[in-house]
């Protein structure tokens, strides 16, 4: 049996069940949320602010819904759920400009917030300072955000989620994603009784990236797979926050153990098809982390139906942290490691692979996945033409480019529409 360290105790899964102790063994403890240099976030995010993926890879994202788009059942789940989702972007867009309905009456409403998320079905709420740190530049000028950050977390199904990748797993994965958004949309009313502002960030359209301010709100750790790993159901939720200018009190980051335990566990790093996941910590942009590599996950994502085996193969995610927690420090084993249980997928004409064993890809698998926003990919396609045809830039080419030019001009560059992962952003 491993010493251990600290417990950590959270409210229970669901709303009114008892708290729950999760034991961490001593040699799991590091840093309450993740090992961090404010003076390198403060650079970077000065002179290399964060934008969202959806903007900068816009070429990339393109292809992957072309490709997507091939397969008719994906196709359908994503047109219907454009169609459900975009009066909750627009609802949660408006909600900034929404007055109090009421007198707040100075008192402290942490707990009341708090409830009311649980009640509405939130896994996990926590709050923090809204730190413009992470937002993204296309948004600092769209969105009136209030200076109090309340995490959200809301759990995936659990069963579809273990067929990951499958058709069932997309569905639960886009309705997931609408149910809290209008669970968000009714905390915000919520908030909006109490006597104060509340701006919802509509799932799929974020101000910034999440994780950070999640782990600041204590509210899980990142995983080696690039997601929050929260303490009931690891990284089978998916992520919303409020901004606030209501009377509230700060949460803090916590220990839950995880950064130490990836690295023990790596069943993502060796389950992953695409490789696409690094089984050593870096630093990235002021925080120590598994940078996941974004170049050689979207082309699986891409043909493999959102693939996401990575969270299924999460023993968090299946076990829950505490399940895993106890079995570690009983056995020093990662609970479920090498069982085709925790460790088996099937890909879509590929067939199936378990504990030991992944697929190979053509080599132009990764390689004929454009890269850039679009207007760049746009002049790369230009530049291989023309070089193609001896350096002779034809009016046929010029014309091609300005068309193209045109085509994306007209189209909408927000990210609004897009079944967005809770780590899209791969920050
Ligand atoms: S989504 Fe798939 S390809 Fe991407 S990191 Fe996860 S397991 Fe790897
Ligand atoms: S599978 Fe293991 S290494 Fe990967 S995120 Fe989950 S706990 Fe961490």
């Amino acid at each position: 049996m491993l010493k251990i360290g600290h417990e950590v105790v959270r409210p229970g899964k669901r709303f009114g069940e008892p708290e729950v102790s999760i034991p961490i063994p001593e040699e799991l403890a590091t840093v309450p949320g993740v090992p961090i240099n404010q003076r390198e976030v403060d650079w970077y995010s000065r002179e290399y602010p964060l934008e969202s993926m959806n903007i900068t890879e816009r070429a990339s994202r393109d292809w992957a819904n072309t490709l997507r788009d091939q397969h008719v059942e994906m196709r359908e789940i994503r047109k219907e759920h454009e169609k459900l989702n975009r009066p909750l972007i627009m609802a949660a867009r408006a909600s900034s400009e929404l007055e109090p309905t009421a007198e707040p009456t100075g008192e402290d409403v942490t707990e009341l917030i708090k409830t009311r998320a649980r009640e509405l079905g939130f896994v996990e709420v926590g709050i923090t300072y809204f730190d413009p740190r992470y937002s993204y530049m296309s948004k600092k000028n769209q969105s009136n955000y209030y200076e109090h950050f309340i995490a959200l977390a809301f759990e995936q199904d659990f069963e579809p989620t273990q067929t990951i990748p499958s058709v069932d797993a997309e569905i639960v994965h886009s309705s997931t994603y609408r149910t809290e958004g209008a669970a968000a949309l009714e905390l915000g009313n919520y908030i909006r009784s109490l006597g104060y502002h509340a701006q919802v960030s509509g799932s799929g359209d974020a101000v910034g990236p999440y994780i950070p301010l999640h782990v600041n709100a204590g509210v899980g750790q990142q995983g080696a797979c690039g997601y929050l790993l929260t303490p009931h159901v690891g990284s089978r939720c998916r992520l919303v926050s409020i901004t606030t200018d209501a009377n509230v009190s700060y949460d803090k980051p916590v220990d839950y153990g995880i950064h130490a335990f990836c690295q023990v566990c790596q069943v993502c790093v060796n389950r992953c098809p695409g490789r696409a996941l690094m089984r050593d910590k870096i630093w990235w942009r002021g925080v120590e982390k598994n940078k996941l590599y974004f170049k050689r996950c979207r082309p699986v994502m891409a043909r493999y139906l959102g693939c996401g085996i990575c969270m299924k193969v999460c023993p968090i995610q299946k076990y829950g942290l505490k399940a895993t927690m106890d079995h570690y420090a009983a056995t020093g084993q990662v609970l479920g490691k090498g069982t085709h249980d925790l460790e088996g997928y099937e890909l879509e004409g590929k067939g199936y692979f378990g504990p030991g064993e992944l697929p190979v890809f053509e080599s132009d698998f990764f390689s004929s996945m454009p890269h850039g926003n679009e207007y760049e990919w746009a002049f790369e396609q230009f530049k291989d033409k023309a070089r193609a045809a001896g350096g002779e830039i034809t009016d046929d080419l010029i014309e091609d480019f300005r068309a193209q030019m045109a085509s994306n001009l007209s189209n909408e560059t927000t990210d609004q529409l897009v079944m967005m992962d809770q780590d899209a952003d791969y920050i």
